[in-house]
């Protein structure tokens, strides 16, 4: 297994192509956005010097890494020699099942079709290709050169051979695979996303403010991060919406996502990437600063 497509180019598709070619796979990078295609291999460029800066890569690995990689803007074209299509595009359901039959069309009859999403089921992206057991989940974190987990999802159909055959390319990629099964929310976010909620429900009923909140858990519980920064991080819109696959996917209303969280990503407040969550970001200043709203 050689060759390799990333179907979306954007925060974790450019990530997943640097390990790729950095490990000496040759990589097509597919997006519909010419501009994000330019973008995505200028951080790639970028995330590689730094790598080279620091000791961690050699200067030809990095060049080697470059020159595999090669972009289109076509599905068709960009998949036809690929042996693992890793598809990390928009995470919307119709999206990823017009993606998926796309691939099934175009991609080689053995080629595994991998999916980073973090929310939606394997076995429902799988049931639209006529190769539900090559269908698989492979879920890396971000940003992915950095960490080290893959949740590697099985659908209802995902045969061994796949799942052994992607263990093992993690594991190429120096990444730690771990198997899971196909529940909403998987395991990573299936634990992560009721803790956030939780903070956000403690912030909402008064039970402490935003940096106590983050205190308590960084330095009571050895978190790097608060989990109420994690959710700017992560996007306030992508937190909502794997709370309602929760919600949806297990009829619990203990996963109801709390009405802050919910007005915030309607007032369009989504943490980091719009400027303003739960603190609020300015570009070139790492000092971490609560949003007014929240200040006492
Ligand atoms: P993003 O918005 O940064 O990038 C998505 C890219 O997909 C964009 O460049 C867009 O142009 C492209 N795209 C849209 N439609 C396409 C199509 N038909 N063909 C090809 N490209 C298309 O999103 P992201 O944060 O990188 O998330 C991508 C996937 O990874 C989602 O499924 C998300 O749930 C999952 N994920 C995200 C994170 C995270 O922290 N951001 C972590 C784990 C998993």
């Amino acid at each position: 297994m050689n060759n390799i497509a990333v179907i979306g180019s954007g925060t974790m598709g450019n990530g997943i192509a640097h390990v790729f070619a950095q490990y000496g796979f040759q990589v097509s990078l597919i997006d519909i956005s010419e501009d994000a295609l330019k973008k995505a291999v200028a951080t790639i460029d970028k995330n590689l010097t730094r790598q080279v800066e620091k000791g961690a890569i050699t200067a030809e690995t990095k060049q080697k890494a470059l020159a595999s990689i090669t972009t289109a803007t076509s599905i068709k074209t960009g998949v036809a020699n690929a042996d693992l299509i890793v598809e990390a595009a928009t995470e919307n359901v119709d999206l990823k099942l017009k993606i998926f039959k796309d691939l099934d069309e175009s991609a080689k009859p053995s080629a595994i079709l991998a999916t980073n999403t973090s929310s939606i089921s394997i076995t429902k992206i799988a049931s639209v290709t006529n190769r539900p057991a090559k269908v698989i989940g492979m879920h890396f974190m971000n940003p992915v050169p950095v960490m080290k987990l893959v949740e590697v999802i099985r659908g209802y159909a995902t045969s061994h051979e796949t799942t052994d055959a992607v263990m093992t390319l993690s594991k190429r990629l120096e990444k730690v695979p771990v198997e899971v099964n196909d529940y909403p929310g998987f395991v990573a976010n299936r634990i992560l996303m009721p803790m956030i909620n939780e903070a956000i429900y403690s912030l909402h009923e008064g039970v402490a403010g935003v940096e106590e909140i983050d205190t308590v858990m960084k330095l009571g519980m050895a978190h790097p991060m608060g989990p109420l920064q994690l959710a700017d991080f992560i996007g306030l819109d992508v937190c909502l919406s794997i709370l309602r696959v929760l919600h949806d996917g297990f009829g619990n209303p203990k996963y109801a996502p709390c009405p802050l969280l919910v007005n915030m990503v309607q007032a369009g407040h989504k943490g980091v990437k719009s400027g303003s969550g739960f603190y609020q970001y300015q570009s070139g200043s790492k000092e971490l600063v609560v949003a007014e709203r929240f200040k006492k």
